[in-house]
């Protein structure tokens, strides 16, 4: 995959990074578009180098791991 990242000059740059796999409960969205608002720009420095950028995204689910909450007991089939 590729992500909007925090360069070393302080400047986004494009880069690839490896495809994530879901944990337990979460999923995987291929993001389709996602901005950088305001608040991004204003921590920006703030941010370690390499950081991905972007909170504002839209997507497809490609990747689902189901869980059962823990502290439930199993479902029983009668
Ligand atoms: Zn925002």
């Amino acid at each position: 995959m590729r992500a909007a990242v925090i360069a070393e000059d302080r400047k986004l740059e494009v880069a690839q990074m490896d495809d994530p796999a879901p944990g337990p409960g979460e999923l995987v969205l291929a993001v389709k578009g996602c901005g950088i608002c305001g608040s991004d720009l204003k921590v920006v420095n703030h941010l370690p180098i390499g950081y991905t950028m972007g909170h504002e995204f839209s997507g497809e689910v490609v990747a689902v791991l189901l869980s059962r909450p823990s502290n439930r007991p199993p479902t029983s089939a009668k």
